[in-house]
């Protein structure tokens, strides 16, 4: 068990959270201190204060120091790794897995910031010379859910920081201790006030999108909660960089090596129990390919082994939450009442190693159409539904037929259609001939309602992180 009296920023010494090991319901995960909603006007002005001494110092020092501050995270990647596992209940080897990505992440993020762009422009004018330069943008909230508690809150505190912001985070609820474990290395190495961390749900959220005085707000999460923190930024015109859900798919179309594709696709489907925002979630195949795919798919999710994500030889994690556990049970019963055929799982787990957690069998629907509710809605689950077409033109239709348009996935060899696939996919990132899993120097981007403003990662995020100025530099005029 994890106690963090001392990190949340602004508590008011009351309110406790609670978190609870998703494996087994009963037992205490972590104890936090609670933020006081009414103070995050006070937790604005501590950023404020710091981000000014932070934005003056250049960006070699601020470069310097981050990188320590990274030196000193990865000493604790054990400590970090255990937490996610005791909180989100993803397998260990996952979680040490998320830590490294993260790390991974973080150092591309620093050397992206050390180019911070800016240009000089052609003249217009005798004596005026045009230059485009960015500033920090100032003080950002970030808000993050609990599927990656490390790899999504340094996917903001790096390039916050890196850019010469000050960051005020908001870790899910769920599972904070990741983020606790970063803001007790942040303030060993980092000047106070840079990162400050506010804990609690919804309340604390909204409140901390709606004080004045943050610039830019970056969210990743749900599309409800996503909408109603656009509409909140909107009275204070704060900058918005929103990530959203996904209903990824992959379209096998023809494939030489079939037991590496379906490898690639249950590994998509399957990890962290199907509660990532990659996760491939539809598997669109050509009918005369059907059999040997669902067959596969379900022989992979037969072979993984549920149970304690801290006990050695655990596949499967818990789902994170027995409310989560009823909407997955839920969606995959409706979507059988609309005509779907269960392959394998379809239920809850409760013997063994799962007695005492929200465990959920992977799943693998057939017969499933376009318009079935577990074709269209995001499940978070570990639950693949599968369906057919006969052209490209109609596996084209089902790909984009969703109102996401995150990650998308195509096995094939044959080179037109993979233009096709490139040019037509409605999505923000689009893997050929490999599974869902994004590089760590890319842009991490989503389109339609999976997300909006500027991507993460990458050089890209600099638009949300800074603001770009025009300067005119003319002669002293003698
Ligand atoms: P969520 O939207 O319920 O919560 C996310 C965060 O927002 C939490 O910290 C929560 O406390 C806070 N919050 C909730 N209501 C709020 C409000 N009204 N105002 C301000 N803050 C509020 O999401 P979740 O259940 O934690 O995470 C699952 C979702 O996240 C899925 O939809 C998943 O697809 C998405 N996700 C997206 C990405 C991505 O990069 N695109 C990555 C991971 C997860």
């Amino acid at each position: 068990m994890y106690e963090f009296e001392t990190i949340a920023a602004a508590s008011d010494g009351g309110a406790r959270l609670e978190t609870r090991n998703p494996a087994d319901r009963h037992s205490v995960a972590g104890r936090y201190l609670s933020s006081d909603p009414s103070r995050m006007g006070d937790v604005v002005g501590v950023a404020r204060a710091a981000q000014r001494d932070w934005a003056a110092l250049s960006d070699a020092a601020r470069l310097s120091l981050l990188a320590r501050f990274l030196t000193s995270l990865s000493a604790r990647a054990q400590d970090i790794a255990r937490s996610i596992t005791i909180e989100q209940g993803k397998p260990l080897a996952e979680a040490r897995g998320e830590v490294t990505k993260a790390l991974d992440e973080s150092a591309q993020m620093l050397a992206s910031a050390g180019r911070p762009g800016g240009a000089v422009h052609a003249t217009t004018r005798a004596g005026v010379t045009p230059v485009t330069v960015r500033r920090p943008r100032g003080v950002i909230a970030a808000l993050t859910p609990w599927n990656f508690p490390a790899l999504s809150p340094l996917r903001k505190i790096v390039p916050a920081l890196a850019f010469g912001n000050a960051i005020i985070l908001k870790p899910s609820e769920f599972s904070p201790g990741a983020a606790c474990i970063i803001a007790e290395v942040a303030r060993d190495v980092l000047p106070e006030g840079l990162l400050q961390l506010v804990i609690g749900g919804a309340e604390i959220g909204r409140e901390l999108v709606s004080v004045p005085g943050v610039d830019g707000i970056t969210f990743t999460g749900s599309v409800a909660t996503g909408k109603a923190i656009y509409r909140a930024a909107a009275d204070n015109l704060a900058e918005l960089s929103l990530e959203l859900g996904g209903k990824n798919a992959a379209i096998i179309h023809d494939v030489p090596q079939m037991d590496r594709c379906l490898d690639q696709v249950a590994g998509a489907a399957f990890l962290c129990s199907g509660q990532r925002c990659t996760a491939i979630s539809r598997v669109i195949v050509r009918s005369e390919l059907a059999e040997s795919v669902i067959e596969g798919l379900a022989a992979r999710a037969r072979s993984l082994v549920p149970g304690d994500g801290l006990q050695q030889g655990t596949t499967l994690g818990p789902l994170i939450s027995d409310q989560h556990l009823s909407r997955v049970t839920g969606m995959v019963a409706l979507g059988v009442r609309r005509g779907a055929r269960i392959v394998t799982g379809g239920a809850v787990l409760t013997g063994g190693a799962c007695a005492k957690g929200h465990f959920y069998a992977p799943t693998v629907l057939r017969d499933v159409t376009s318009d079935n509710p577990v074709a269209q809605e995001e499940i978070f689950g570990p639950v693949i539904s599968v369906l057919t077409y006969e052209t490209l033109d109609e596996a084209m239709q089902l790909l984009n037929g969703v109102e996401f348009g995150l990650t998308a996935a195509l096995f094939s060899s044959d080179i037109t259609v993979i233009d096709r696939f490139i040019a037509g996919s409605e999505s923000g990132m689009i893997h050929v001939n490999h599974g869902t899993t994004p590089d760590s120097n890319m842009p991490f981007v989503g389109i339609r309602n999976s997300g909006v403003g500027a991507c993460s990662v990458g050089p890209g995020a600099a638009a949300f992180y800074t603001t770009e100025h025009a300067v005119y530099l003319g002669r002293p005029q003698v």
